[in-house]
């Protein structure tokens, strides 16, 4: 399996770019910004994006995601529960002094119990609100990688003071859906480096 890491945006929030290189099919996971870069990445292995994934509509996660699909025609997934902070796109801009993107539909609600192919490996949607009540991460077994967006990173855990945000409900969704995954498991959290399920259990702050 290819998998791409690319910081994006001025928050250098993490795009994953999986492709299988039998199929030549692609998951991009958080396009949010330097579509272009993107694009090159997906030229660069002859990729095809088949789906677009959205771990929660903060605007460093989702801002690209209108572009992408205009630019590749593949769907849009996220889970309905960040709807409203979709909607509100101008809103989170503001925060951050940037014009707002455009928009686009979102053609499937990705929620627990659905799963996406690649190759031979399938791409689970786990549940996990708290940063956002729409809040979902990537579980791939058969490369033992797990996507988490901003809910887990290495030695820290998403912010829950912006709109949406509970911090009950993001330990919740660590400790029940995470935590339990195998020690081993590489996280890939939405900013910054690379982790695993075992290091955060020991050695992050916010779960002891
Ligand atoms: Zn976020």
């Amino acid at each position: 399996m290819i998998h791409e890491i690319l910081p994006v945006g001025m928050l250098q929030c993490n795009c994953s770019i999986f492709g299988d290189e039998q199929s030549h099919e692609a998951i991009v996971v958080d396009p949010g910004d330097n579509i272009d870069e993107i694009l090159a990445v997906l030229r660069k292995h002859s990729l095809t994006v088949k789906a677009i994934v959205i771990t929660h509509a903060h605007i460093d996660h989702i801002g690209g995601a209108a572009k992408l699909k205009a630019s590749t025609g593949a769907p849009v997934h996220m889970n309905e529960n960040d709807a409203p902070l979709y909607d509100r796109l101008d809103v989170q801009a503001g925060w951050l002094g940037t014009e707002t993107p455009e928009r686009t539909e979102i053609d499937s609600n990705a929620r627990e119990g659905d799963s996406l192919t690649l190759g031979g490996a399938e791409f689970h949607i786990l549940d996990t609100p708290g940063h956002t009540q729409g809040s979902i991460s990537l579980w791939i077994p058969a490369e033992n990688k797990l996507v988490a967006g901003d809910t887990l990173f290495r030695d820290s855990i998403g912010r829950t003071d912006l709109p949406g945000g509970d911090g009950r409900q993001i330990l919740r969704s660590i400790h029940a859906k995470l935590l339990t995954l195998p020690s081993d498991a590489v996280v890939i959290p939405g900013h910054g480096p690379n982790t695993t399920i075992g290091r955060e259990k020991e050695r992050n702050p916010f779960l002891s």
